[in-house]
């Protein structure tokens, strides 16, 4: 996308990237926290869960900003961000973590 200006301060900005966590046995499958990532981050994982729903997996990882709106919308709790270290360079394997509760 063009910006018609640049703002002044550009450089001082530091986009935040975040670190998703999914909860995948918590997950009912509804889709909301992929729908509305406004990264895309997510997508459907083709595996189950126990109660036998396909839990959205990490697919961009990089692109992930920590707005945590997967977080605010999830009706199970199922899934948060956290902020990586603004140290963290972009091409960090993906630190992603997916939780299976016992
Ligand atoms: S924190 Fe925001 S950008 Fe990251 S996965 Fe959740 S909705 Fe997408
Ligand atoms: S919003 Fe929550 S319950 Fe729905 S698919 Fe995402 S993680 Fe699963």
């Amino acid at each position: 996308m063009d910006f018609w200006r640049v703002p002044l301060d550009i450089d001082a900005i530091q986009v935040p990237r975040g670190i998703v966590t999914i909860f995948e046995d918590r997950c009912k499958g509804c889709g909301y926290c992929i729908t509305f990532c406004p990264r895309h981050v997510l997508n459907l994982a083709s595996r189950f869960n126990v109660k036998g729903y396909h839990p959205p997996e990490v697919i961009r990882a990089d692109d992930c900003v920590n707005c945590r709106f997967c977080e605010i919308i999830c009706p199970e709790f199922a899934i948060y961000s956290t902020e990586a270290s603004p140290d963290s360079p972009a091409s960090v394997p993906c630190s992603c973590d997916t939780i299976k509760e016992t």
